[in-house]
């Protein structure tokens, strides 16, 4: 099913997706094993799209291709993968583009990529703009678009970075899907000023439940986000202690998910790092 039709359909729930990614390190395929059990407890909560990141480098895009086959075969649900400008080529991208339709891949999430030291961006596309707009001239597939309520890292101003979004969905994007936030208020506030610019399609918040001290540490300082003081003060006390993190971030994800179902959000996507623990947890108590 393509993007539109999965949110337009018209019920009381919201559209749940998730996101994994391939698993690194993973030469006789156990972690792959492992990542489709912890996909297939996550079916009961019937998610309408499973997204596949996509690593800088294209190092792992036969490792994206198998996940997404699986998805669709195995899981009998709608495979999204991801695609970045980040060093590869129009070339490269055609065939990619190929690949997905002879899978009948329906759905794509076009990315600028971040850019590591020894990388360069593609010379042919800079920006994901320039990917969405060639993705949407040689093929069918519906296409989805990176948000940020916070603001992108790079972005010459809140402003500007609104702008540029509002260029990915003039030149065809369907959805937004955002970077991860743990105030509410950041989403309510972007998904205004993202209308007041014009911007009508749906803008998907990304929930990313905190189960890891270490990697909280580490996702916020690549994304510059806020995270409200009570959550940290609670986690920043205990922060050795696995089970109480895990326990109080689930909780907090709980209480965000609420208020977001709430305020009347048409999906909610789960940056689920592969497990099922905590987006089961959090979807068992919302569902
Ligand atoms: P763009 O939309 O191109 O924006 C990048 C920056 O350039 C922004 O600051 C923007 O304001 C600015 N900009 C845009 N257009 C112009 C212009 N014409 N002139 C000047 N400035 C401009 N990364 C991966 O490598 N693999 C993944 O699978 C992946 N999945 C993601 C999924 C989601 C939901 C999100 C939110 C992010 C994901 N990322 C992934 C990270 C993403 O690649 C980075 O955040 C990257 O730095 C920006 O990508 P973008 O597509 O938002 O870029």
């Amino acid at each position: 099913m393509k993007l539109k039709e999965i949110y337009s359909v018209n019920t009381a729930k919201p559209v749940i997706s998730y996101e994994v990614f391939p698993p690194k390190n993973d030469a006789d395929g156990q972690k792959l094993e492992q990542l489709f059990l912890e996909l297939e407890k996550l079916m009961k909560y019937q998610p309408s799209l499973i997204s596949v990141t996509y690593g800088a480098g294209g190092s792992n895009q036969s490792e994206s291709v198998e996940i997404i086959k699986r998805i669709k075969t195995d899981l009998k649900t709608t495979p999204m993968p991801h695609f970045t400008c980040v060093s590869t080529s129009e070339k490269n991208i055609k065939n990619y583009l190929k690949i997905l339709e002879q899978l009948s891949i329906e759905n794509i999430l076009a990315l600028r990529g971040d850019i590591p030291g020894t990388q360069e961006v593609c010379h042919d596309f800079k920006y994901a703009s320039e990917l969405v707009e060639y993705i949407k001239k040689q093929s069918s597939l519906s296409v989805a678009v990176a948000g940020y309520p916070e603001v992108h890292k790079e972005a010459v101003s809140p402003e500007m970075d609104i702008e540029y979004l509002k260029n990915k969905v003039d030149k065809g994007a369907d959805v937004i899907y955002t970077q991860l936030f743990f105030n509410n208020a950041h989403y309510f506030n972007f998904c205004e000023k993202c209308q007041s610019k014009g911007i009508n399609i749906p803008i998907i918040p990304g929930i990313l439940p905190v189960t890891n001290f270490k990697t909280l540490e580490k996702m916020t300082s690549l994304s510059n986000v806020d995270i409200p003081q009570d959550l940290l003060t609670k986690l920043n006390k205990h922060k050795d202690d696995k089970d109480y993190i895990k326990q109080t971030g689930i909780e907090f994800a709980i209480k965000q998910c609420k208020e977001l179902i709430e305020s009347g959000v048409r999906g909610m996507h789960f940056y689920t790092l592969n497990k099922e623990y905590a987006t089961g947890k959090i979807l068992g108590n919302l569902l």
